[in-house]
């Protein structure tokens, strides 16, 4: 039995028997009936107090922050008790968990690569995570609130967000001026907004680099197929002499050596930026490269310059063999090529004491400015276009042995000195040299 027929029963029993026990101890005085409802009465208001102290204490408990557990009473107040904690505390656990939920959820927010930002109805920042926030250079707390075109100000931004059609997204000057955002805008729940960001300098500086880089092929190939068209149309048309025209075709060959040379050193680039780095474990001799490399030289030269190979004959390099040799081979060729006649280009090997080595390929040319030194390596950077071009120049020379070298895990340092000479100097970390160890000749047998 529970419940109240339980606690009316109770009371009535509690009254009964204390209208009986009041009863017997009236007999004693004369007045039994008096006596029993005397103590009937007695009895109802302790059990009222009773109760009422129970329940007073469970209010007790409700009024204060329920940090302890509920009164443990027997009985209805007990149970009251025992059922209404228990709801509060599934209640505590279910919000515990949904605040975690939310946790985990703007924890994977904020590890977005994209910056985040909510908006509400009048464009008023409710959150954003910190890449939104570098970004649009905010304060993810103190903004909070803020109108966005109040803090955001360029001027496509604002117009794009008042425009309201968020098909497309759009791109915009960060605030600190040093990078280009993109935002994109979905909007969701009543009137709010999700404003997506990304930085996009990188892709549109490779995107500039690409558009300049066609246009400087372009330009680079027209101009001896512009040469060549003339000449074909002066054979085509005037009777040349033979004289005349063994001329015309010695300069229409350097017009299309100019082209393939172009083409090869276009292919070889596009082969250094596919190709996986070079093999750590393809030991390559290094007299032998330099033995090649100063071969090529004295034919570019034909005895004009005086070369010089110094060192190397103890190390082993491992890499690409095709790639070593293009890159040492467009140095010391530049160095003939800039270099007037009777002057001298020294290539030494130098090993370090990190275990790591430098190749330095040095001239007595005309030198280099050094305004010009950081930009050398960039594709079709010249400092003299004529005298590049009018010897086989590409432009592309050094950009192949930068990457090179850098595919090697090493860099370039170029230094000179405008009257004097210059030097390009190539790093190669030890992790890719070793000494090569000469054969232990065998001990002479005793005769
Ligand atoms: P190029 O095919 O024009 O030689 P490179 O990339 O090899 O292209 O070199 C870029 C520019 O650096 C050259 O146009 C030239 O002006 C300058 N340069 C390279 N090597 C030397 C050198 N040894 N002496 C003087 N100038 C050099």
């Amino acid at each position: 039995m529970s419940g109240m027929p339980a606690r009316a029963l109770a009371a009535a029993a509690t009254v009964v028997v204390c209208a009986g026990v009041g009863a017997a101890l009236g007999l004693a005085i004369g007045a039994p009936t008096a006596a029993a409802i005397v103590a009937a009465a007695a009895g109802a208001a302790a059990l009222a107090a009773w109760d009422a102290a129970r329940g007073q204490a469970l209010m007790d408990w409700l009024r204060g922050p329920q940090a302890g557990p509920a009164p443990r009473e027997a009985g209805w107040w007990g149970e009251m008790a025992y059922r209404i904690e228990r709801a509060l505390r599934l209640r505590d656990t279910a919000i515990e968990q949904e605040g975690q939920r939310l946790r985990d959820f703007l924890e994977g927010i904020e590890a977005s690569p994209n910056g985040v930002l909510l908006l509400d109805g009048s464009d008023q920042i409710e959150w954003c995570n910190s890449t939104a926030a570098e970004h649009l250079q905010l304060d993810p707390e103190r903004d909070r609130g803020q109108r966005i075109t109040n803090l955001v100000r360029a001027p496509v931004f604002v117009a794009y967000l008042q425009a309201g059609r968020f098909d497309d997204s759009v791109a915009f000057p960060a605030p600190n001026g040093r990078a280009t955002l993109s935002a994109v805008v979905r909007r969701y729940g009543d009137g709010m907004k999700l404003v997506l960001s990304q930085d996009i300098t990188e892709r549109e500086r490779a995107e500039a680099m690409r558009r300049d880089f066609v246009a400087n092929v372009s330009h680079e190939i027209r101009t001896p197929l512009t040469v060549l068209a003339g000449f074909i149309e002066t054979l085509a048309q005037l009777p040349l002499t033979e004289v005349e025209r063994q001329r015309v075709m010695s300069l229409m060959t350097q017009q299309t050596d100019r082209m393939q040379s172009l083409v090869g050193d276009l292919l070889t680039l596009a082969q250094l930026e596919g190709s996986p780095r070079p093999p750590v474990d393809r030991w390559l001799s290094v007299p032998e490269l330099l033995q090649r490399v100063q071969a090529d030289g004295l034919a570019l030269s034909g005895g004009r310059h005086t070369l010089e190979f110094t060192g190397g004959d103890d190390a082993e390099i491992a890499g690409s063999d095709t790639e070593l040799l293009s890159a040492l081979g467009n140095l010391v060729n530049n160095a003939v090529r800039y270099t007037p006649a009777g002057g001298r280009i020294n290539v030494a090997w130098r090993w370090r004491d990190d275990g790591g080595a430098e190749i330095a390929v040095t001239d007595t040319g005309p030198g280099i400015a050094r305004e010009h030194l950081p930009r050398l390596t960039e594709r079709f950077y010249r400092v003299d276009g004529s005298r590049s071009r009018e010897t086989g120049g590409t432009g592309l020379g050094l950009s192949i042995v930068k990457h090179v070298v850098q595919r090697h895990g090493g860099e370039i340092d170029i230094t000179s000195e405008v009257g004097k000479g210059s030097t390009f100097k190539l790093a190669l970390p030890a992790l890719r040299l070793r000494r090569h160890v000469a054969a232990i000749p065998a001990p002479a047998l005793p005769a």
